[in-house]
C-alpha cells in the first residue's frame, strides 16, 4: 500500500472512530491494510482467507462483515456488483481499476490500460474531486468464445448431414 494511500485511509477510520466513541479495534486496522494491499476486487471469503492465511489474523465472518459495511459507509471501499457475485474494491486507489467481464460465465479479469490512466487523470472535472474510477469492459472471454466455436461447428455438422 502506498505511504500517503494508507495515511489517507487510516486518518479517515481514526477520525471517524474518535467522533463516534467507537474502539479502535485491532480488527479494524487489520481489515483495512488487507483491503488495501489486495489486488483489485475481492469477495468476503477472498479477504478473510487472506486475513488468516497470510497475515495470521483470523476474524469472525460477522466482524468481517460490519466492518466491510462501516468502510462502506466512510467511502473507504466499493461494491460491484458483478452478475450474481458482490464484491469489494479498494476506493482510494490511484491509478484507476479496470475489469474486463465475461458476460456468459461472469469471469472478471483486471487490465492493465496505461493510456486509459492518462487520459483519466487529466481530466478536468467541474466542481468535483476526484476519489478513484472504475471500467468495466463486457464482453465473451476466450474459453466462452471456443465454446460458443465448438458449438457452432456441431450445429452446422448437423445441419450438412
Ligand atoms: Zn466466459
Amino acid at each position: 500500500m502506498k505511504e500517503n494511500v494508507k495515511e489517507t485511509v487510516t486518518q479517515i477510520l481514526d477520525n471517524y472512530l474518535a467522533q463516534n466513541n467507537r474502539r479502535k479495534t485491532p480488527e479494524r486496522y487489520a481489515i483495512l491494510e488487507t483491503v488495501y494491499a489486495m489486488n483489485g476486487y475481492f469477495t468476503l471469503d477472498e479477504l478473510g482467507k487472506r486475513l488468516a492465511e497470510e497475515r495470521r489474523f483470523p476474524v469472525s465472518r460477522a466482524t468481517l462483515y460490519n466492518t466491510i459495511k462501516l468502510f462502506l459507509k466512510l467511502r473507504l471501499i466499493i461494491e460491484h456488483h458483478f452478475q450474481k457475485q458482490v464484491t469489494y474494491s479498494a476506493a482510494y486507489n490511484k491509478g484507476g481499476q479496470f475489469f474486463q467481464i465475461c458476460t456468459l460465465c461472469g469471469k472478471v479479469t483486471d487490465v492493465k490500460a496505461t493510456a486509459l490512466v492518462k487520459a483519466v487523470e487529466s481530466m478536468r472535472l467541474r466542481r468535483f474531486k476526484k476519489d478513484s474510477y472504475t471500467l468495466y469492459i463486457y464482453g465473451v472471454c476466450s474459453s466462452c468464445q471456443a465454446k460458443l466455436t465448438m458449438e457452432k461447428k456441431k450445429q452446422e455438422n448437423k445441419e450438412s448431414k
